[in-house]
């Protein structure tokens, strides 16, 4: 008799563990298939770090191969799922097509940048979900810095030294708080390599503006005192209460009237589920894929959905979801491995998906960070040391690879080159698939994804 197949749909934090999981308690018994667009493991926490050359790119990507024994990997995006005849459809890295029948099935497809009805933004505001997203960025900020110092024209040397980022959720908080240190340092480095005025150099702006009264809104309150002391202490303009109202190719409109002349607009308001979740013609609820506490698609007993894609019944908060991060998405992908091994005879019965919190770490460069372990609320040294031992041991590899980067940015200033590998046009805002950077032309380009 052939062995039953599990698809799992995704290598993010919900859809590696559930791989992991599965391939530890069936051992073999059923074969399983992974279908991801990236032979790696993205930890997202860190990509604020690789946007300001703290990192390199691929300290924060782990072997998929490397790290799940009898997984097969299969490279490649889901186009479609068909329901009825169990089968996925997807397009490889090189344009091609194929398909995969299914006994289970496992979607964590994660989630993309959320756009909003402005103006402008999806042609002028880069988005921040995946390593091509994260090159350009630390590409474009050094080529800001050394514009700035070689135009005669004033306007534009300001233009290009002012950064603005909208969304002050953890993302927007950690790029604006380390952003400010890596242009403070390059600027410095450049004026004292380059300036024959001997002018001081002039220090670049970055201004983090949100429509919620206070820096992460949906956090704790005192991590939020935290990271706006520390942020304004960097001379971050914390702009709560205002939003853009259109971005041009010269810089971005406020609500409150005022015009910001910048080259440099980062989106950080948040993120939705992936596209493919609303196509599937099941429920959904604020675009993710309604799931029972087991985490089976009700109605599908062969379909089972985690991580951001999936909208998780929060037992510990009756009537609410599961928020969208990677603490959640983690053990859920350990439960629905159980589950799908339940679901086969294997392991005992299903269990239903229930987590407290255990806190937030939100990195502020330098030994500084906001953090609340088990809801204790740390500052200062002791978060930093706390956040960077969280993150080394939530991840699944690389361990050494990232002290080691860590150690060497303590004692050695930042490498201020641009590769300019990754252009603009390679990283559209409006992408279903931000983890892969768009070549023009080619048939293997990402779809944008939908409008809500
Ligand atoms: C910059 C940033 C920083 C963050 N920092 C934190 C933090 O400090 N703490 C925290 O708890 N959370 C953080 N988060 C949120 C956290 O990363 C997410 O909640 C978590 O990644 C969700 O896990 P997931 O497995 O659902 O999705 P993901 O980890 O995004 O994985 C989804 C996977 O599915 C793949 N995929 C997508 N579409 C398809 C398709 N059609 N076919 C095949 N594969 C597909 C993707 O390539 C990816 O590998 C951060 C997020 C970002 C963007």
């Amino acid at each position: 008799m052939s062995r039953p197949r599990i698809v799992v749909v995704g290598a993010g934090f919900a859809g590696h563990q559930a791989a992991r999981t599965l391939s530890q308690r069936l051992r073999g018994r059923a074969e399983i298939v992974l279908l991801n667009p990236t032979d790696y493991f993205l930890y997202l926490p860190l990509l604020p770090q690789v946007a300001t050359g703290i990192l390199e790119p691929r300290r924060i990507t782990v072997s998929l191969t490397g790290t799940l024994p009898r997984v097969r990997l299969v490279l490649g995006e889901a186009e479609s799922v068909d329901l009825a005849a169990r089968k996925v459809r997807y397009t490889d890295p090189e344009g091609g097509g194929g398909e995969l029948t299914y006994d289970r099935l496992v979607l964590a497809v994660g989630s993309v940048n959320k756009l909003l009805p402005v103006p402008g933004v999806s042609q002028h505001a880069h988005g921040f979900r995946g390593i091509p997203e994260a090159l350009y960025l630390r590409d474009h900020i050094t080529r800001q810095i050394e514009l700035a110092d070689t135009t005669d024209d004033r306007v534009e040397a300001e233009a290009r030294r002012t950064f603005v980022v909208v969304g002050a959720g953890y993302t927007g908080v950690e790029v604006a708080a380390l952003g400010a240190m890596f242009t403070d340092a390059l600027a410095k480095e450049h004026h004292r390599r380059h300036d024959t005025s001997g002018l001081p150099s002039r220090r670049p702006r970055w201004l983090l503006l949100d429509l919620a009264d206070r820096v992460l809104p949906e956090l704790d309150q005192r991590l939020s005192g935290t990271a706006d002391r520390v942020l304004r202490e960097r001379g971050v303009d914390v702009r709560p209460e205002t939003s853009v109202k259109e971005a041009t190719d010269q810089g971005v409109q406020l609500d409150d009237g005022e015009f910001v002349d910048t080259r440099t607009l980062v989106w950080c308001v948040g993120v939705r589920p992936d596209p493919l979740v609303s196509d599937l013609g099941l429920d959904v609820e604020g675009g993710r894929l309604v799931v029972d506490p087991q985490l089976n698609v009700p109605g599908h007993p062969e379909v089972f959905a985690c991580g951001d894609a999936a909208a998780v019944p929060d037992l510990t908060r009756p009537g609410k979801f599961t928020p969208m991060t990677a603490q959640h998405a983690h053990r859920q992908g350990k439960v629905v491995g159980h589950n799908v091994a339940a679901s086969l005879g294997i392991g005992g019965e299903r269990r239903p998906y229930r987590h407290n919190d255990l806190g937030f770490v939100v990195d502020l460069g330098g030994l500084k960070a906001a953090a609340n372990p088990l809801g204790i609320h740390l500052s200062g040294v002791a978060a930093g040391a706390v956040t960077r031992g969280y993150h080394l041991a939530a991840m699944p590899g690389n361990r050494i690879r990232v002290a080691a980067d860590w150690l060497l940015d303590a004692i050695l200033p930042r490498q201020a080159v641009q590769l300019g590998l990754v252009r603009s046009g390679a990283v559209p805002l409006d992408s279903s698939a931000p983890e892969l950077a768009r070549s023009p032309g080619s048939s293997t380009s990402p779809r944008p994804s939908k409008e809500e």
